[in-house]
């Protein structure tokens, strides 16, 4: 089996022969000594942390970030002088849950990323080949734009279709442009497979940005004849996290960047195997790095060595770490409906209504009340439906979530 593309990456990013546990250990050290020292200079958050550490283990002891604390003072976090700041994402990351924060990005952090991005895409994805991306594109240096530039590095052709389109055009693209791959988020792309699947020349798809149910993975898949290349990224790390190999057992986290942990709930490191809060250290960012950031993301770190032989660590990210309903909830029990296109859930008071886009089936407001049904009690559930056509569009723009 081909070793993950993303080893290969670290040594040429870190100029390189080979990478091995002791080597990838080393270099995390000292890339994290050299930022204690840099933030201590600073002054700033993080000033009151020790300017060394002797061992990767004694990061143990350092406090955590919250996403609350980059609401507060995202000033604070940053290095280096504003004229160096490149992009800066303001917003919440989830849904509409969480406080708004803003994220600073370098060049450095971009072009990053964009290789990162190509190392990833290069495990389903070969030169003269195209690609369908349907992640936004509203702005440059945006996701949709990174991973075109990243398509470009391999020499394939990126057609930027950005998340707004309906599916009578992504229909069109797909007849004119006959695209070998797919990049965005997973439930747009079973929605598009649904509405239009019979002439789909798609072969792989690298799902990113969205929770992905376990179904909607299982469909898909069917679909493409191939297994999913998930990836998992963040605001917090320059939209670039971790990337799929051959094996497709987890994610390589880029950890010549990130220093993955996984706490429990006393906030205590867990057993590797073991699910809890993925915490991020972000050795590699440049302008605006995090010590040992709160994410947020229920996750954890495979413990066996990965069947492709890379030393890059592996992780698997279940979703929000949320006690409340979930869209991801929805979604897993919903889209086991096959005529289900597309569905949106929002709370009106204490009702729960369900918009959706269907393609047929007179039982289908029963079949959609009997699958949630276990998540809530009938009358707090409101349910329409609509049928799809080709106007329709992704009911939405980003991640998905419960308004
Ligand atoms: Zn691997």
């Amino acid at each position: 089996m081909k070793k993950s593309a993303l080893d290969k990456w670290i040594c040429a990013q870190e100029n390189i022969t080979c990478l091995t546990g002791d080597i990838l250990e080393d270099l995390q050290l000292k890339k994290l000594n050299a930022l204690l020292a840099k933030v201590k200079r600073r002054g700033g958050f993080y000033s009151d942390l020790p300017e060394h550490l002797t061992s990767l283990r004694e990061l143990d002891n350092l406090p955590f970030t919250t996403a609350e604390d980059l609401a507060e003072n995202a000033a604070s976090f940053l290095l280096g002088s504003q004229s160096e700041v490149s992009r800066i994402i303001s917003g919440v990351t989830s849904g509409t849950t969480g406080p708004s924060k803003r994220i600073f990005y370098s060049d450095g952090d971009l072009e990053n990323t964009v290789t990162f991005f190509a190392a990833g895409i290069s495990e389903m994805t070969a030169a003269g080949e195209t690609v369908l991306i349907t992640m936004p594109f509203a702005v440059s240096g945006g996701l949709g734009d990174l991973i075109a530039r990243a398509v470009e590095l391999l020499g394939a052709k990126p057609v930027r279709a950005g998340s707004d389109l309906s599916y009578a055009e992504l229909s069109e693209i797909m007849c004119l442009e006959c695209p070998d791959s797919y990049i965005g988020m997973p439930i747009p792309l079973l929605s598009l497979l649904r509405f239009c699947g019979e002439n789909s020349t798609l072969k792989h798809a690298l799902v990113s940005a969205d929770v992905c149910p376990v179904s909607v993975q299982r469909e898909i898949e069917d679909f493409l004849g191939s297994s999913l290349f998930p990836h998992y990224g963040l605001r917090e790390c320059c939209l670039g996290g971790a990337v799929t190999c051959q094996a497709h057992e987890g994610m390589h986290v880029r950890e010549n960047h990130i220093i993955p942990e996984i706490i429990g709930i006393d906030e205590k490191p867990v057993r590797n195997g073991d699910y809890g809060e993925l915490v991020i250290t972000t050795i590699g960012m440049e302008v605006m790095p995090l010590i040992r950031y709160k994410t947020g993301d229920r996750a954890r770190i495979l413990a066996e060595p990965c069947p492709c032989g890379a030393v890059s660590a592996r992780i698997e990210v279940e979703g929000r770490l949320d006690d409340n309903l979930r869209m991801s909830d929805i979604d897993e029990v919903l889209f086991d409906i096959k005529e289900l296109i597309d569905v949106k859930a929002e709370f009106a008071g204490d009702v729960l209504e369900l918009k959706a886009y269907v393609s047929g089936n007179a039982q289908i407001r029963e079949e959609i009340q009997k699958r949630v049904s276990p998540l809530l009690p009938a009358d707090k559930i409101k349910i329409s439906t609509q049928i799809c056509d080709g106007n329709c569009k992704s009911l939405y723009v980003g991640k998905r979530f419960i308004g």
